[in-house]
């Protein structure tokens, strides 16, 4: 791209060039390695306004963009031909406690808006994650272990600010361009440069049953040969809607030991949850794990402990999440087998970690139609392939193919889901699902962004 052209932009906002070494290498990473291409230039908007100017800039000149936010997608990158729109200097919060309404702006990410309703008691449905952009994750779904209690992230939107195909800046809610709700609320990655959005919060004793807004986190861990027996139990508490509990059931090598196991790791809410998940867990306690442990987290913390798991930088990383029906101990012990095979194999790609993600309950019905169509998954494939040598990423990916080969042997193909906020490579109907949906969304795609400005999804 023209030096000239890229000069224009910079008289109005902060932009980063190859040239900028130190400062544009550092906001060009990205949570995976996977595809990251270098744009021709990073623009760094400050205000709404900025951004406006930005997508403006890129529309009128056609120029290939992407915004970037949290930066973990595969999606937020382009290469010299075009630029990033980076929202990391624009991004915040304000959070109306009286009305149980926050405002969420820019490259916002999830720690931040954890503390910042904590303050005033209060939570709402966010990632595992900490470094995960807040809007991107309510924009595609936003799943949680708040799902079940408050419902999916994107049923939480009440109105959005967005800046469309052809660079204006619109406001969607009810009354005005009420199609576009429906569209952001599971599909508005695809719809707009999204500057804003309004959300509901919950207070801590509505969201988590208890004042203090804690959580009880625990960890059990088993050799790997007794996957099958530990299952077998899984069984018993994973669709337990008795206790609002839920977690994963995982295969890995987590550190610091890094030795195979089988690690469940649930999370119970209730009144007093460290009480509470002796009965509800006592079915794992008998089995003697190797270790088992757990205590109260507060809710703004509770993602802490995967930082390192969210971290940027580190190789080949990839998060893949596909819908489930029930939980099979056959199949689990043939997917732990398939995660031994690969890490003996090839010892690069042993933090890949294959699980079972499981909600005792079911996602809260949402009050209205929108584009999310994910509220009948209670369980999800869970698997991230981590390879930190290239030896090891053909392995990887094969074995993670055959991994949900075999998750989803008893299903039939029209029954597949893939989880809308993770990989966008399979047909579009396994994420948005109904014909009816599908021809929504593409017809609100032609409409409002026909030439495929962000992305050519749905078109
Ligand atoms: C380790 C890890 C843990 C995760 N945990 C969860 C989880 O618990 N629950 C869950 O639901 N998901 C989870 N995800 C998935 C995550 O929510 C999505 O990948 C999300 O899109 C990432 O947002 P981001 O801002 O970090 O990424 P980015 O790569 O910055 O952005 C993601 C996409 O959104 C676009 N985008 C960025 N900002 C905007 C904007 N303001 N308006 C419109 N489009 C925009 C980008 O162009 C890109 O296509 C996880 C992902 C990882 C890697």
């Amino acid at each position: 791209m023209a030096a000239t052209l890229i000069k224009t932009i910079a008289q109005e906002l902060h932009v980063l060039t190859p040239a900028d070494t130190a400062e544009f290498e550092k906001y060009l990473q990205r949570w995976s390695g996977i595809n990251l291409r270098r744009p021709a230039a990073i623009l760094l908007p400050r205000t709404e306004e900025e951004c406006q100017k930005a997508v403006h800039w890129a529309v009128t000149n056609k120029v290939p963009f992407t915004a970037k936010s949290g930066g973990h997608s595969l999606y937020s990158t382009v290469n010299y031909k075009g630029v990033v729109i980076d929202l990391s200097d624009y991004a915040g919060i304000t959070h109306d406690a009286a009305n149980k309404t926050a405002v969420l702006w820019g490259g916002v990410i999830t720690k931040t808006v954890a503390v910042e309703l904590a303050k005033d008691g209060c939570c709402t449905t966010l990632p595992a994650v900490n470094a995960v952009g807040a809007i991107p994750f309510f924009l595609n779904g936003g799943l949680s272990k708040n799902v079940a209690q408050l419902g999916y992230a994107s049923d939480l939107i009440v109105s959005a600010r967005l800046i469309t195909a052809d660079g204006k800046l619109i406001d969607v809610d009810e009354k005005n361009n009420p199609e576009l709700l429906y569209a952001i609320r599971g599909a508005g990655q695809y719809f707009g440069l999204v500057t804003q959005i309004t959300i509901r919060t919950f207070t801590f004793e509505e969201a988590l049953d208890n004042s203090r807004g804690n959580v009880w986190d625990g960890r059990f861990i088993f050799p790997v040969d007794r996957v099958q027996e530990v299952c077998e139990v899984m069984k018993g508490i994973v669709s337990n809607d008795k206790y609002a509990a839920n977690g994963l059931i995982m295969v890995g090598a987590p550190p610091p030991a890094r030795k195979p196991c089988i690690a469940i790791l649930p999370r119970l809410m209730a009144k007093d949850p460290s009480t509470l998940q002796q009965e509800a867990f006592k079915t794992l306690y008998d089995l003697n794990p190797l270790i088992s442990g757990g205590g109260e987290v507060h809710i703004a913390n509770a993602a802490d402990a995967l930082d390192p798991l969210g971290a940027p930088g580190g190789g080949y990383k990839k998060l893949v999440l596909t819908g489930l029906q029930e939980l099979e101990p056959d199949r689990f012990t043939e997917v732990t087998n398939i995660w031994q095979e690969l890490t003996t194999s090839h010892p690069s790609a042993l933090s890949t970690t294959f699980a079972f993600q499981w909600d005792s309950r079911l996602p809260k019905p949402a009050p209205f139609e929108s584009a999310n169509s994910m509220h009948n998954v209670q369980f999800w494939a869970n698997n991230m392939t981590w390879c930190t040598g290239g030896d090891s990423v053909e392995a990887a990916e094969a074995a993670l193919q055959k991994v949900i080969g075999v998750l989803r042997g008893g299903q039939r193909e029209e029954e597949y889901v893939d989880f809308a906020n993770s990989l966008r490579g399979g047909p579009v109907e396994r994420r948005y699902a109904g014909e009816a949906r599908v021809g929504k969304l593409k017809e609100l795609k032609r409409v409002w962004d026909g030439e495929g400005v962000f992305s050519r999804e749905f078109l």
